[in-house]
């Protein structure tokens, strides 16, 4: 989950696409009941003559468990875009990288994060479990 943002300048590739896979720590999915599969992350990166590297980030994935309501099986599949800017002096709005390489886990797992629904539902007027 690197990008090598000396290397790519170095060969003239300031603008270009990645796209991998990546199995999520357990303890990122916020749903109760509920389990992330495989993430696939795709992202198109610019490189700024400042060396600020702005990346579109698209997770995607399937979020499967139980209704929240209800606790029947359910699942969604969830797709996120979100542009990030990594800069290689800190500041307090965008992510830090050393001017070299650009790892972007905390990046993509902040992705998977902000992409989850507060609930996951069976469908979409499940009334919960029938207590009658
Ligand atoms: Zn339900």
């Amino acid at each position: 989950m690197e990008l090598e943002v000396k290397r790519l300048i170095a060969h003239g590739k300031y603008a270009g696409s990645f796209s991998f896979d990546y199995v999520p720590p357990e303890n990122l999915c916020l749903v109760p009941l509920c389990k992330i599969g495989e993430v696939k992350v795709e992202g198109e990166y610019e490189i700024f003559d400042d060396d600020c590297v702005e990346i579109k980030l698209t997770v995607k994935y399937l979020l499967a468990g139980q209704c929240s309501y209800c606790l029947n099986e359910a699942k969604k599949e969830v797709s996120y875009l979100t542009e990030v800017l990594f800069v290689p002096e800190k500041d307090d709005e965008n992510y830090y990288y050393d001017g070299n390489k650009i790892n972007l886990k905390t990046a993509v797992d902040d992705a998977i994060l902000m992409s989850q629904p507060h609930v996951l539902l069976c469908k979409e007027d499940c009334k919960g479990i029938d207590v009658t």
